[in-house]
């Protein structure tokens, strides 16, 4: 399908950099499963040959949690706003953490619901004008990245919406096994919730000496705005949830006379 965004959508640099960073992979269409929620970003599993799901508002992660848990030998990809993954399914993102699904979530963060028409949404900046917040946006802003620091995601990325950076980091996220967040600063022409020539001015490599695995420094650098950095502030190895159920499949399993039983003489327990 052809795309229908707005000319100049920061989400046309998305699709480019999923589409370069899976064929760099060489990973095949019936190889990747891309699951969206509702939003204009949304509408990416659209436009992308692999399977598909436009799904709920919000709801990308717990599906893409049950692509996955059913079919392990797929690239899973999820797909969503800032509004979508921070408002409506802001309470997914922990789960899906907690358990480490082997994913990769791309939030494209442009600071307002476009697809709606421009209401605000938990990253637009405090103050700014939108239909649903006529005299300014009243709320705090949601910080993305401290948020999912402290969810302990395996993988946290933040890139722009240059292709080859993005690329680049999108590939590293598919690559990461576990939980992989990239949190992509995008800009929505049409209902702009802050000028993105101005925040693409501020952004920075994060420092060279980083430890990745050094999650009070990734936080420190996470609230920086000036510069605001971009790269990989965090990544860590941990159980995936396939490992985990493999694992707990073999403790049920000792528990028949200490040896490790088959799903059959599990079932017939209960005959
Ligand atoms: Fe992109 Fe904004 Fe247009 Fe949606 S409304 S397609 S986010 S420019």
């Amino acid at each position: 399908m052809k795309p229908v965004w707005c000319a100049g959508c920061g989400n046309y640099a998305v699709l480019n950099a999923v589409k370069r960073a899976l064929a760099g992979l060489e990973i095949a269409p019936h190889e990747v499963i891309t699951i969206s929620g509702i939003g204009c970003s949304g509408r990416l599993s659209h436009y992308l040959n692999t399977y598909s799901l436009h799904g709920t508002h919000g709801r990308a992660l717990p599906t893409a949690l049950g692509a996955k848990a059913a079919r392990p030998d797929l690239t899973v990809l999820a797909v969503g706003g800032d509004g979508d993954g921070l408002g409506i399914g802001g309470g997914h993102i922990s789960h899906a953490a907690r358990k480490n699904v082997d994913l990769t979530y791309i939030m494209v963060d442009n600071s307002i619901y476009g697809l709606t028409k421009g209401q605000a949404s938990p990253t637009t900046p405090l103050g700014h004008k939108t239909k649903t917040t006529p005299y300014g946006v009243y709320e705090d802003t949601l910080s993305a990245i401290p948020i999912f620091l402290a969810y302990d995601i395996s993988f946290i990325a933040r890139s722009g919406v240059d292709i080859d950076g993005l690329t680049g980091i999108i590939t590293e996220a598919i690559r990461h096994p576990g939980m992989s967040m990239v949190h992509v600063v995008s800009g929505c022409r049409t209902f702009p919730a802050f000028d993105y020539k101005e925040a693409a001015g501020r952004f920075a490599p994060l420092p060279g000496d980083h430890d990745p695995e050094n999650k009070l420094e990734a936080l420190e650098l996470a609230y920086s705005v000036d510069p605001a950095y971009i790269g990989v502030f965090y990544q860590v190895t941990k159980p995936t949830l396939g490992g985990r159920l493999e694992e707990e499949i073999r403790r049920a399993g000792a528990a028949i006379d200490g040896k490790q039983a088959t799903m059959e003489q599990l079932l017939s327990i209960f005959a």
